[in-house]
This record gives C-alpha cells, structure tokens and sequence, in this order.
C-alpha cells in the first residue's frame, strides 16, 4: 500500500483520541487498584516485546491491550493518591488537556517570529505567576527581569550558574575560571553539582556546606560567611550561592533574606531552588518562607511538582534577562528574522540550552484559567493539613519519631531503634521501607538526616484524601510491629 500512509487524518485522530482520553480515563477511576510501587524485574519488558518494529501496521486496539498488559505493571503510579515519595508530580485535568493542546499543536517556539503565541503567551502566564507569588517588579517582564520555562530544575539552575560564571568572568578575565566558588549546603540538590560540572567550575571549589538538626538542616549564615571570608583569604573568587526553600530531603527552608543581603555584599549571584515548596508560597501564609527574594538574581519552581501542571513545567524568573541572553544567545544566518533583529521581541532560544521548545504555558495557562488562583491555594492548604495529621499519627505512637520539623507537607520520620542497636536504626527502617513499599499499598521514599535513616512521607498527590492518610499509617503500623517482632 505504498503512499497510503496517512499520518495525521483528522478523522482519525477524532476517535482515536476520544479513545486515548477514555483509556486514561479508566486508568485514573482504577488507579487505586494497582501496586503503586511497580513490582516488575529488571528487563520484564524485553521478554514482553518483539525483537524488532513492526513491518506493517497494528491495530491500535492490539496497542490497548499491550498497554494494559505489559506497560501498565511496569508503571509506578506517580498520581495514585497512595504515593508518598520523593515530591508529588501533579497531574491534573488542566495540565493534561493543555499538554495534550500543546501535543496537538506542536510548535517549535524557539524564536518568537515561530509562533508569536507561543513566546507571548509564555511570557503573560509566567508574569501572572509571578503576581500570584508576590514576586517583586523587577521579575516582571516589564522590567529588566522575566519568566521562562525550562523543562526541570536542574536546567534552570545551570542557566543561571553559566549566567553567573560569564558574568563574573567579564569582571575578572577569562583566566580566572580555575578561582571561581560556588556555595550550597549538603541539603541542596544535587542538581547543582551536576551544573557545576557542565560549568567547567572546579570540583574542590563547590563548597557543600554543612547543616545539621541545630538550625533543622538550613545552611547557616555563619558557616557561609566563614567559608566566602577563608576562599577570599586564599585569592579564590566567590560568585554564586544557591539556597533552596524546601529542600529535597527534609524541606527545610535556607535563610533567605541574610543570605541575599550577604551575597549583594560580595557582588555574588543569589538564586533561589523554591522546586517543591515555591508551589506553597501563592499562599498569604506561607509567602514569609520567600521574604528577601528582592534580594534574588533568580528563582525558580517547578509547577510540574505541586501545582498541577503535568511534567515537564519548572519555571524561573531573573531579575536581569540580559544575564542569561549574553551566555547563551547565538545568532545563525538561518534564524535571523525581522522581528528578533529589529529587537522587538523576546526570543527564548537565548535563555535556554536547547534551541527547540515546547508551548508548555499552554499547561499553566489551563491551570491557572480552570481552577483560579483560590483553589490552588485550597489545594496547597489541604495537602498541607493531611501532612499534619500524618504528623500528628506518628506523634501519637511513642514507637515512632518525627526528625526534622514539618514545613510544608514533606513529614521526615523514623521507627526509634531499640538502645542496643548497633546501626542506630539502619537496617530497622529500611526494613520498614522495604516492607511497605513492596506491599504495593503505598510508596513512600528515604533519606539519611544526621548519618540516619529517614522515611519521607510527602504528601501532594492529586487524589489524595484523609482516607488515604488514615490507610498509609495503618499499613505503616502493621509493618512496623512485624518487624519489631522480628527484632
Ligand atoms: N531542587 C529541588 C529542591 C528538588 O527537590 C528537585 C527534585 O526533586 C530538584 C531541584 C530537581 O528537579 P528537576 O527534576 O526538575 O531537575
């Protein structure tokens, strides 16, 4: 049938989405059903699957019926209201029909002649995010400063370390690279050592600053000071601080506004990785965890974690857009075009890595136009009040314990180890962990707080309900007296 190949038929698409959407709509009413942890064995899916593509045609009812019985049990169910792990990744109604709006598009938006829409668009919905988040004017494209999407945080902050390195690198001469430090606490993402590495910043000079339980795991004042005082001693060249509000393992919430007004003292560039809790501080309550970030070069959360924009949507603001656009604009013959040249437009190719880009606002847009700015703040408020009632059950069981205070809706504990256990608990709660987890029941994740082993309970799931709480803590008792037993 040579030449019959017709890849977008209207009228195809037309019942093949209609099925598409019915298909995921089963999967959410069923969602429960599922072991929300994948139990499948390295490589199941080779045995599943042919060798090699099909030569002609399937049917997609043949492909349904593969999803099912092959990806699905493959599948960790990321929105499943009993998945607790690392941080929620929100879908929601809103963020799938504006994923699948932009799928359906699909426009390449890398320069604004493109699809003006798709620049334009991006540019209003980040500037109404940033409203909602008190962000102050200078974030504002109307000002020198600015929103853009990136695909993840580990993307926004390498932009704005190779921002910060150029800037820094103008003033001191190229020669200087080998000096430059940049400064985080042993909490921060470790998407920062990855951008130090593609930064070409020398690996002794990312100082992973120490925190403890003392200051509830926030990088201290202090210690930051100290450590820019010694490196200046030593004729290296401190340039860029990195402080997170709400930080992966235990969400605590670095202090700001000193280490802003620390960082302008020594002409560095401060950014803020508000990734998970950024989401939280649309509420009036919880906006004081960003207090200072005037004080900011930049910001970034990412609204594909919790505020119900399906992945990938993690957004970031700078204070000064000419920062970002002279690192990383070029300017080839075959993309030059009146508008960009005549200066009129944001291109935002030039605050990127990549050229290519997704109408991924179209997400945000949705979801801010389809639930509106009160219930988002509903939605935030109650994940939160389900995280303390967790709280408030671990309390209550004097076999347990909570190890680092509660913030957001992240509740980090621990099964108390008997006094003569020799790995202070190790092996008791990643039993507990493992146990759990294998029940298919919930999931939960871990960490280490203090050289401990800490179970995270992270509260953020789209469907999740104080039935679901009331579930996980029971699966979560059961186990521990079995293993307690055991002990
Ligand atoms: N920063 C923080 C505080 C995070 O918690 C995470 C991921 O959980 C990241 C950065 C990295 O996020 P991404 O996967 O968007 O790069």
């Amino acid at each position: 049938m040579e030449g019959s190949l017709k890849p977008m038929d209207a009228e195809q698409l037309r019942e093949y989405g209609h099925r598409m959407v019915d298909f995921i709509a089963d999967y959410y009413k069923s969602i429960e059903s599922f072991p929300v942890l994948s139990q499948v064995k390295p490589g199941y899916l080779t045995e599943l699957l042919p060798e090699s593509a099909p030569n002609d045609p399937e049917c997609l009812q043949d492909i349904f019926d593969d999803i099912l019985q092959k990806i699905i049990p493959g599948i960790t169910h990321w929105q499943s209201p009993d998945y607790f792990a690392y941080f929620p990744s929100n879908s929601s109604t809103a963020g799938f029909l504006g994923e699948m709006l932009s799928a359906g598009l699909n426009i390449v938006g890398f320069s604004w002649v493109t699809s003006p829409a798709a620049t334009e668009l991006e540019v209003i919905v980040l500037d109404w995010l940033a409203k909602m988040l008190k962000l102050p004017n200078q974030f504002l494209s109307t000002g020198k400063g600015g929103g853009v999407i990136q695909g993840t945080a580990s993307e926004a902050i390498l932009v704005v370390l190779l921002a910060a390195r150029d800037k820094i690198l103008r003033k001191v001469g190229k020669k200087s690279l080998e000096k430059l430090v940049v400064y985080a606490s042993d909490q921060t993402h470790s998407a920062l050592q990855k951008a130090c590495q593609i930064a070409g910043i020398f690996p002794e000079n990312l100082r992973v600053l120490k925190t403890d339980l003392t200051s509830n795991y926030a990088l201290s004042l202090e210690v930051v000071s100290e450590a820019i005082s010694s490196d200046l001693s030593a004729g290296l060249i401190p340039f860029f601080i990195c402080a997170t509000v709400g930080t992966t393992s235990s969400a605590a919430v670095d202090p700001i506004s000193e280490l802003g007004k620390l960082a302008k003292a020594f002409n560095m560039w401060f950014h803020i990785d508000a990734a998970y809790a950024g989401s939280a501080c649309i509420c009036p309550e919880y906006r004081h965890y960003i207090d200072g970030v005037e004080e900011a070069d930049s910001f970034g959360m990412n609204a594909h974690k919790w505020f119900l924009t399906n992945f990938d949507c993690s957004v970031l603001w700078v204070q000064d857009r000419s920062d970002l656009i002279q690192s990383l604009s070029t300017n080839p013959e075959y993309l030059k075009n009146k508008a960009s040249q005549e200066n009129a437009v944001v291109d935002f190719k030039d605050w990127q890595i990549p050229l290519g880009r997704r109408f991924r606002s179209l997400k945000l847009w949705l979801v801010l136009r389809l639930y509106g700015v009160a219930n988002l703040q509903s939605y935030i408020r109650n994940h939160i009040r389900l995280a303390e009632q967790f709280e408030q059950l671990i309390t209550s069981d004097s076999r347990f314990e909570v190890v680092a205070p509660r913030t957001f809706s992240l509740v980090c504990f621990r099964l108390i180890p008997p006094p003569n256990d020799q790995d202070n608990g190790y092996k008791l709660n990643h039993g507990l962990l493992d146990a759990v987890n294998s029940s298919g029941k919930i999931f939960l994740s871990h960490t280490v707080l203090s050289g401990n082993f800490i179970l995270r309970f992270a509260v953020g799931a789209p469907l999740t309900e104080d039935r679901h709480i009331k579930t996980a803590w029971q699966v979560l008792r059961e186990q521990a007296t079995t293993l307690l037993k055991a002990y």
